[in-house]
């Protein structure tokens, strides 16, 4: 019979090794939070090869001493939990894990200068032992160095990615960290190549936060992104969240703060993926930075090898906060949308990439045989290309100076019968009509929809429409959730059906036929009943693409105007439900550097 054995500590460590360090990024969290444990103001870490040869991470803070480093190398040996007590953990570390972890796989070096002693220390461990500690010339606090991390497991080495992954991965870890500290400079090389250098400028805590953010997200994020503050039974919600249209690929671009901790939790990425959900196609992302505050007691970090997820003890109230404070704060906003979208349409103009003028005197003159073709291609040169309304005087546009006052300003042309230039105080927008017309009519039929109001309007005469029986299975099978949507469709024979009533906000707007295959569409996309809400949501932006106004019609002033102040009015109405911006807005500045005037 097999008999059971205490694994030798060397083994133990490394089999912890493998969950909490389980790659450079991990140990270079761990050494980092280290040296915040240990009231560092300047961290320095340096890499090569994307930390997978050489992490040094090089602290000012309160150094060991000569019998601590010897200690801090046992397993479960740790300076932070003064009370054991797990329930009030007051540092970022409390295991005692790390430093015995990586010493098991790595080759360590660790040199340390107590705070006000002139002596340092220095302890290597080579092959799994520790060596005796040694005189060093450390200066001011601890350095530690990782030499062939995983060496002595092979297995472990092979998970690696290339040194760029890693690298990358290494350098988002030390952002993250850089974020939750910013009354911490943090400098990074990688193969003693200067990557970043985040200085500290201020003494006041809230300047240092907005600038760490323009250090690592760019100036551009503060003017695409809105101010979250909000407080719900002792837990509260700070931070930035993206317009809608300043979007990104990937949630990269999310960061999330529990108590400090730097944190990539799946339920918050979700929680913020459904404050969006309505705004944002599902391939898109915002960028966030968000920091959550709660009593200790409420929230277990004990949970993960790296502490990268958490438990709260109260999930429905986190998720709430988070989803409500964003929606409330996208829906308060003012039209707004990314300021990104104005920089890109000013490169575009850059005069270099203007082709040279097809119709230009010198090439269309030249080949007129007659006076009159001559003049004609003069007068059809001149007229204004625009698709002016043929019910639109020039003198509406001038008359109604008063709505330059509305953040929306006042329609000034419309044109390609699809885009409305408006002109506003400080400058221009561009509106997409059918964008933005959609976006309107969803969100009226949402708030019908939710005050179960959606009014019916009966067909006179009822469409028939010719289906496969299986397409007509599945319209029936739905039968109540499109009636609650004011479409009443019945059985018509074996293979038809007949549509009786539809919402009264499409009545006359729309092609029956058209609105009920696309809505067979949605349904065969979203065929499990769990998904009730989403196909919900999709059947209601199916009816509201139908019922809005389509590119190519003409509008008069006043229905540009209209369409502009019921914009203002409409909460979320910058956006589609995709994401993609209704209008994109160019400032006077812009476009006095368009011209060199600036
Ligand atoms: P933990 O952080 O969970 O306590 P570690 O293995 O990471 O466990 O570290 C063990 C101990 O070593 C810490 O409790 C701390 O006392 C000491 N230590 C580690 N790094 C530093 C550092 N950079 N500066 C001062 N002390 C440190
Ligand atoms: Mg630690």
């Amino acid at each position: 019979m097999p008999v059971i054995r205490h694994l030798p500590d060397h083994l133990i460590n490394q089999i912890a090794a493998g969950e909490v360090i389980e790659r450079p990024a991990a140990a270079i969290k761990e050494l980092v939070e280290n040296s915040i444990d240990a009231e560092a103001t300047i961290i320095e870490i340096d890499l090569r090869d994307g930390g997978k040869t050489f992490i040094s991470v090089r602290d000012n803070g309160h150094g060991m001493s000569r019998d601590d480093l010897i200690k801090c190398l046992d397993r479960h040996a740790t300076s932070k939990l003064p009370l054991d007590n797990l329930e009030q953990i007051n540092n970022l570390g409390f295991r005692g894990e790390a430093l015995p972890s990586i010493a098991s796989v790595s080759r360590l070096k660790i040199s340390s200068r107590e705070r006000f002693l002139d002596s340092a220390w220095e302890i290597q461990v080579e092959d799994g032992g520790k060596l005796e500690p040694r005189p060093s010339q450390q200066q001011a606090g601890t350095t530690v160095e990782i030499r062939d991390l995983f060496y002595l497991t092979p297995a472990r080495l092979k998970f690696l990615k290339t040194p760029q992954a890693e690298y990358s991965a290494a350098k988002d870890m030390i952002q993250r960290l850089a974020l939750a500290y910013p009354e911490i400079a943090f400098r990074l090389t990688q193969n003693g190549v200067n990557i970043f250098s985040y200085s500290v400028l201020s003494n006041d805590r809230e300047t240092q936060l907005e600038n760490r953010i323009s250090q690592i997200l760019g100036a551009g994020f503060f003017n695409s992104s809105f101010q979250i503050n909000s407080n719900r039974n002792g837990v509260t919600l700070k931070g930035l969240a993206s317009l809608p249209t300043h979007s990104a690929g990937t949630p990269q671009s999310q960061y999330f703060f529990v108590n400090g901790r730097t944190v990539k939790d799946k339920f918050l990425y979700g929680a913020l993926r459904a404050a969006y959900k309505d705004v944002l196609a599902r391939d898109r992302h915002p960028v966030a930075v968000l920091f959550l505050t709660l009593p200790k007691t409420e929230v277990d970090v004990n949970v993960h090898p790296a502490k990268a997820e958490i438990r709260f003890s109260d999930n429905t109230l986190v998720r709430g906060l988070i989803v409500t404070s964003i929606l409330h704060a996208l829906k308060s906003l003012e039209p707004k949308t990314s300021v990104e979208l104005s920089t890109q349409i000013v490169a575009r103009f850059d005069r270099g990439n203007i082709p040279a003028v097809a119709n230009s005197p010198n090439s269309f003159l030249q080949d007129a045989t007659s006076y009159g073709q001559l003049a004609e291609r003069v007068v059809n040169a001149y007229q204004p290309s625009m698709g002016f309304s043929p019910s639109t005087r020039v003198e509406d546009f001038l008359e109604d100076t008063q709505q330059q006052n509305y953040p929306l300003g006042s329609a000034r042309a419309q044109f390609h019968e699809n885009y409305i230039i408006a002109q506003t105080e400080d400058g221009v927008i561009i509106v997409d009509q059918h964008a933005a017309h959609e976006r309107l009519v969803y969100e009226r039929f949402k708030s019908q929809f939710n005050s179960q109001k959606i009014t019916k309007q009966g067909l006179l005469t009822p469409e028939i429409i010719n289906l496969p029986d299986t397409d007509i299975h599945l319209l029936l099978d739905n039968k109540a959730q499109l009636d609650e949507l004011g479409l009443v469709i019945e059985n018509f024979g074996a293979q038809a059906i007949c549509v009786r009533s539809i919402p009264a906000i499409l009545s006359g707007k729309i092609d029956i036929q058209q609105l009920i295959h696309d809505i067979i569409d949605d349904l065969k996309n979203h065929d499990h009943a769990s998904f009730l809400e989403g196909k919900i949501n999709a059947l209601l932006s199916t009816m509201a693409c139908h019922g809005s106004v389509r590119s190519g019609r003409r509008l008069t002033v006043e229905e540009m105007n209209a369409l502009l102040r019921q914009m203002e009015e409409t909460p979320l109405s910058s956006q589609c439900n995709h994401g993609r911006p209704t209008f994109v807005s160019l400032s006077l500045k812009d476009i006095e550097k368009l011209f060199s005037r600036r």
